[in-house]
């Protein structure tokens, strides 16, 4: 059991996300314990506790004689109602145990009497153990143990992502399983030590910490704007270079913040030295060959996007946790130089989309004529569409032959000093059409807003109208991602 003897009881109580924030950094922990409010909201974090909890519900059901103990929002009663199940020496695995000593308070997912202690299991969303779940596991089991409870195993059970889910909500299989109670070992001796040290931070001033590395990691937090306002970075900042990773990081330690002050013969990479030449001159730069290909390909021609979505928990037969499924397309046809029809998909039913999108998208298409798309990404999800539906194998096989990405393009022979070190659909567009707008389409402007729409749209809560909206939305978007394509092509071709 660890020592905890040297902790003084403060009146701060720290729950795990707590003491998690103070590891990555005292200040985050500081700032929202005395100051929440300068929290920005964080839509990743939001997604990411939201399938925290669908992943630990599908967990239950594999443990059906499971106690819950609720109390959510009292815990005292929680510790209370835990004890109690566990001084009845039951057999049942409880779930949200909740556990408290030297001020730290913990819930469990997970957690069962074995032969001669207990198993502690923790669940996770991701597919493999992170450096930060030991530190979250080794909190819990430091508490549960200096409560009274010796524990023989700590377990991550983390998604297997080659499960594949084969409906009736059979996810037997869903999870893999690793005893991580050694590898804790050395992460629960330093407990005691930043428990003292964070109840320091708490009672004293602001701690006096610069932004870096640690602000991302694990997560990201929500005291960036804060600590780092944007309105003090200059209109080029260095950060914007793509994989600038070290270089940054020595631009900074220089002084140099601002793209136009690094000096010539500075940069190495030929697309940094691009960008800074670029952004010096204030003036895009665009090869005039880059056309070339593009005005030697022939009529039809198709413009085609698609929108994905990803699951932890797969909910349609023959999908796997995480895979991109997609659920909508957009395409622009051109028959002849100029003249503009579209075609678009979207399922809201919540029913797998996927047989009725490659079916329509494969009539839409016809036989021949470049397909225009902007990214690798339409190659990657027709491949694995191949492989799922091994009888249109052939026919998606000839529209993977006929996709033509401009993105490779984009990136060897164009560049605009407002597009800061980004190839992006969405960098570029505002340079060569600044009349197509996405601010206008109010709450879907780019993939992220598409998904949580779609997942919105889905739920079985939502009503029809809601529906509705979300659905125009993400129609509205998906077309003007495709009329962004055909005005590229058209950018390229008249160089
Ligand atoms: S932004 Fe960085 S320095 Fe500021 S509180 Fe967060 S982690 Fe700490």
């Amino acid at each position: 059991m660890s020592d905890s003897t040297e902790i003084k009881k403060t009146g701060h109580l720290f729950s795990k996300s707590r003491l998690l924030s103070g590891i990555q950094c005292p200040k985050r922990l500081f700032l929202e314990v005395h100051f929440p409010k300068l929290a920005e909201q964080n839509d990743a974090a939001d997604t990411r506790i939201k399938t925290g909890h669908q992943v630990a519900k599908v967990a239950r059901t594999l443990y059906p004689d499971g106690v819950m103990v609720e109390y959510q929002d009292d815990l005292s009663r929680a510790v209370k109602k835990t004890r109690s199940l566990l001084a009845q020496e039951a057999r049942e695995p409880i779930f949200e145990g909740a556990f408290t000593s030297s001020d730290v308070l913990v819930r469990s997912d997970i957690f069962l009497k074995v032969r001669n202690g207990y198993k502690l299991i923790e669940v996770k969303s991701s597919t493999k153990v992170e450096d930060y779940h030991l530190w979250d596991c080794a909190i819990q089991s430091w508490v549960i143990e200096d409560a009274g409870y010796p524990l023989e195993n700590v377990i991550i059970a983390h998604i297997d992502n080659s499960f594949v889910y084969q409906g009736n909500d059979d996810y037997d299989g869903l999870f893999h399983q690793e005893d991580v109670m050694d590898s804790i070992q050395g992460y629960m001796a330093e407990i005691p030590d930043r428990i003292v040290k964070l109840k320091k931070v708490l009672d004293s001033d602001e701690p006096e910490i610069g932004t870096g590395a640690h602000c991302k990691n694990p997560f990201e937090c929500p005291f960036r704007e804060y600590c780092s306002p944007s309105a003090n970075l200059p209109e080029f900042p260095v950060s914007c270079l793509p994989r600038g990773g070290k270089i940054v990081k020595e631009l900074l330690e220089e002084g140099i913040i601002d793209i136009r002050d690094i000096p010539e013969g500075r940069l190495k990479s030929d697309v940094h030295k691009r960008i800074r030449r670029v952004t010096v001159r204030n003036s895009p730069e665009l090869n005039k060959d880059a056309g070339q290909s593009l005005r030697r390909l022939g009529y039809p021609r198709y413009y085609l996007d698609f929108e994905t979505i990803q699951f932890a928990v797969p909910i349609w037969k023959g999908t796997r946790p995480y895979q991109q499924l997609p659920f909508q397309w957009s395409c622009h046809i051109e028959p002849k130089p100029g003249e503009l029809r579209h075609k678009e998909f979207l399922d809201t039913t919540g029913q797998s989309p996927l047989t009725d999108f490659i079916g329509e998208l494969l009539g839409c298409l016809s036989q021949n004529g470049p397909i225009f798309v902007y990214s690798h990404f339409e190659r990657t999800i027709l491949g694995q569409l191949a492989e799922m539906y091994t009888n249109q194998a052939q026919k998606i096989q000839k529209v993977i032959d006929r996709l033509v990405d401009l993105l490779p393009l984009a990136r060897e022979h164009y560049y605009h000093p407002k597009m800061k070190g980004s190839w992006s659909i969405k960098a570029v567009l505002p340079t060569i059409a600044p009349d197509l707008d996405y601010a206008s389409i109010e709450e879907v402007q780019d993939g992220t807003d598409a998904q949580m729409a779609y997942m919105e749209a889905i739920d079985p809560e939502t009503d029809e109208i809601r529906k509705r909206e979300l659905a125009r939305q993400m129609l509205e978007y998906c077309k003007l991602d495709t009329l962004a394509i055909v005005r590229l092509v058209k950018f390229f071709q008249e160089g």
